[in-house]
């Protein structure tokens, strides 16, 4: 029977222990793709994207597998895709498998992402297959990282592969435990239809491409389907699986994995967790969906060139079709016009948005500092929540604030112990627990606020650990801390964008510190521009931008035309990242300069 030969599976790792390496040593191995095509198929795929303008994802690569019984398997290698930072992504490609080939580098051993993996592996109820990668490297110790995952994941290691992906070691051996330890998929094929949608993309010719995973039943062309979530039908136009390329096929059945086209043009339809089944023959509940993730650090996005806010939406709703985590709201700043204020999962995350709006939309933006969510006990009772600084009320209308905190896992090798218990400590850490994870590393836990972590923790913690530092962490509730609203004045306004939430300890510091910083970064004008830092109505720190001196097309007068024209120009480029706030010109830096100060 087909479904007995179907092997459904992820690769999770941490980041740089071999993932991707792994993952082509596969598809070169099972003949999916040959030496020599591998590099061919991919360029043409980039063709394609060129000449069509769209983007194609490998989500879920078929492969056919002969095993060593004799029989022929075919392997569904779901990646997790974006950075393996985002286990909300993680977790929704997990839903579509039932195994998970868990790579550990031989000569780094577990780091806080294994573990964070690992774990929604394990919420997940997936076989678990470990693998230590890497044993080519001469500082590999695949007997201590064995230990490891025995101990510090509690699963059992003795088989684990060991293993090079660089230098295709051990890879026949990791074929050979997927089919024997990853269960194939279980299932109905004669019930309603149910397929997990676990992502999605947007092709304008064809319109939403679901990537689905099969649960029950069978969906082909010409099937009227249903979203669960929103009674919406399509009638489906192709089936198909990417082998990587995508291959049309006649039929998906229960345990398969792959694409659905049911010319759907509104990208609100098809939201990632919800099911699909069949208009005439529907099942009588949805999959469980996914854990809806709530962002926990937002950020404000305003367009320079302000005609382009209508752009900036589209953009952001074809990114939240296949990222529900992401969230938008439009906003209005006095400082930078109308924008949107979004929601992120972490400071990763929102890098990347930022990155893909400018980058696939060509969009430029300016960003304001990120923030986490407070919450504010009024005077009269009530709790406002906010996740801009801007909105922060007056502080006679505050009784208490209040800041999420999170639990933060740091390993580190046991040289930097004092070094991470130091910054912890600085950043208003709580001290919880250390554990050894063998003779060399420690599990150091503190409870740290969020917004440190936003704040520069992570950059702090690198460069004091020589990047042997692997960190995370996750939120475990509100506590009321002395927090101000700091507020930026430029030329004596209030410029809204600028605001930011500081501890009171550390009010004078940062006041006086971005006071400077934003000397430093916003050009002299014609004029002289005082910038102050104020808590309420006291001003806490004041600095000046000197007036230029001269005028620079002064000296041009009646002169070269050309020269004048180049000045001009040069101003003008100079201008790109720049905002008029008021009358004086800010450039994107000053907005971030919140963060990241030394
Ligand atoms: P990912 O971030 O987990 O996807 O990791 P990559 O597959 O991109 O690998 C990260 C780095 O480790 C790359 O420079 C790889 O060439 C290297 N690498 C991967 N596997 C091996 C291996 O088995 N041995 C050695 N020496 N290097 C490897
Ligand atoms: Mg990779």
């Amino acid at each position: 029977k087909r479904q007995e030969s179907i092997r459904n599976f992820s690769i999770i790792a941490h980041i740089d222990h071999g993932k991707s390496t792994l993952a082509d040593r596969i598809l070169q191995q099972t003949e999916t793709v040959s030496d020599r095509e591998m590099q061919a198929q991919l360029l043409d795929s980039m063709d394609l994207e060129r000449e069509r303008g769209i983007t194609i994802k490998l989500n879920a690569v078929e492969l056919t597998y002969n095993a060593k019984d004799g029989k022929e398997y075919i392997f569904h290698l779901i990646d997790t895709p974006g950075h393996v930072d985002f286990s909300y992504e993680v977790s929704r490609s997990l839903a579509a498998c039932e195994g998970a080939v868990l790579v550990v580098d031989a000569a780094q051993g577990i780091e806080a992402q294994t573990l964070a993996n690992v774990y929604l592996a394990i919420d997940n109820d997936l076989e678990i297959l470990p693998v230590i990668n890497k044993i080519d490297l001469p500082a590999a110790d695949p007997e201590r990282v064995r230990g490891e995952i025995e101990d510090v994941i509690g699963i059992d290691a003795s088989e684990a592969v060991l293993a090079s992906a660089k230098a295709g070691i051990g890879i026949e051996e990791i074929l050979e435990q997927i089919v024997e330890y990853v269960p194939a998929p279980i299932g109905d094929v004669e019930a309603p239809l149910k397929a997990l949608i676990f992502d999605s993309v947007y092709d304008s010719y064809r319109g939403v491409v679901l990537n689905i995973r099969v649960m029950e039943g069978v969906v082909k062309p010409g099937d009227v389907i249903k979203l669960m979530s929103n009674d919406k039908e399509y009638e489906v136009t192709e089936v198909g699986i990417f082998s990587p390329k995508a291959v049309q096929k006649d039929f998906l059945m229960v345990g398969d994995v792959g694409y659905v086209t049911a010319s759907i043009k509104n990208i609100q339809d098809t939201r990632v967790g919800d099911t699909i089944t069949l208009a005439d023959n529907p099942a009588d509940e949805a999959l469980e969906g996914y854990r809806r993730m709530n962002p926990m650090v937002y950020c404000g996005l305003y367009p320079i060139d302000t005609s382009k806010n209508v752009e900036l939406r589209e953009a952001l709703e074809k990114l939240e079709l296949n990222d529900s985590a992401l969230e938008f709201e439009a906003e209005t700043s006095q400082a930078l016009g109308f924008g949107f204020r979004c929601g992120f999962l972490g400071l990763l995350h929102m890098d990347v948005i930022q990155e893909r709006l400018e980058r696939e939309f060509n969009l430029d933006l300016i960003t304001t500092a990120p923030s986490v969510i407070y919450h504010v006990n009024r005077t009269d009772g009530s709790m406002q929540v906010i996740d801009n600084p801007a909105d922060f009320p007056d502080p006679s209308m505050i009784e208490s604030v209040e800041e999420p905190f999170v639990k933060a896992n740091i390993m580190v090798p046991n040289d930097y112990v004092g070094a991470v218990m130091e910054i912890s400590q600085r950043k208003r850490g709580e001290f919880v627990t250390m554990d050894y994870l063998d003779e060399y590393r420690v599990n150091v836990v503190y409870n740290l606020p969020l917004s440190e972590i936003v704040y520069d923790f992570f950059d702090k913690l690198k460069s004091s650990t020589k990047g042997y530092a692997s960190f995370d962490y996750e939120l475990i509730g509100y506590r009321p801390s002395n927090l101000v609203k700091m507020e930026i004045l430029l030329n004596n306004e209030t410029v809204d964008a600028l605001s930011f939430i500081v501890h009171r300890e550390f009010a004078y510091e940062r006041g006086r510190l971005i006071v400077d910083k934003l000397r430093k970064l916003i050009p002299r004008q014609q004029f002289e521009v005082p910038i102050q830092a104020a808590i309420g109505t006291k001003i806490v720190a004041r600095t000046d931008i000197k007036a230029l001196r001269k005028n620079v097309l002064a000296k041009c007068y009646g002169g070269d035309v050309s020269r004048k024209r180049k000045l001009l120009e040069k101003q003008k480029e100079g201008k790109k990242r720049m905002k008029s706030i008021g009358s004086v010109e800010v450039p994107q830096d000053a907005f971030m300069a919140v963060l990241k100060m030394d």
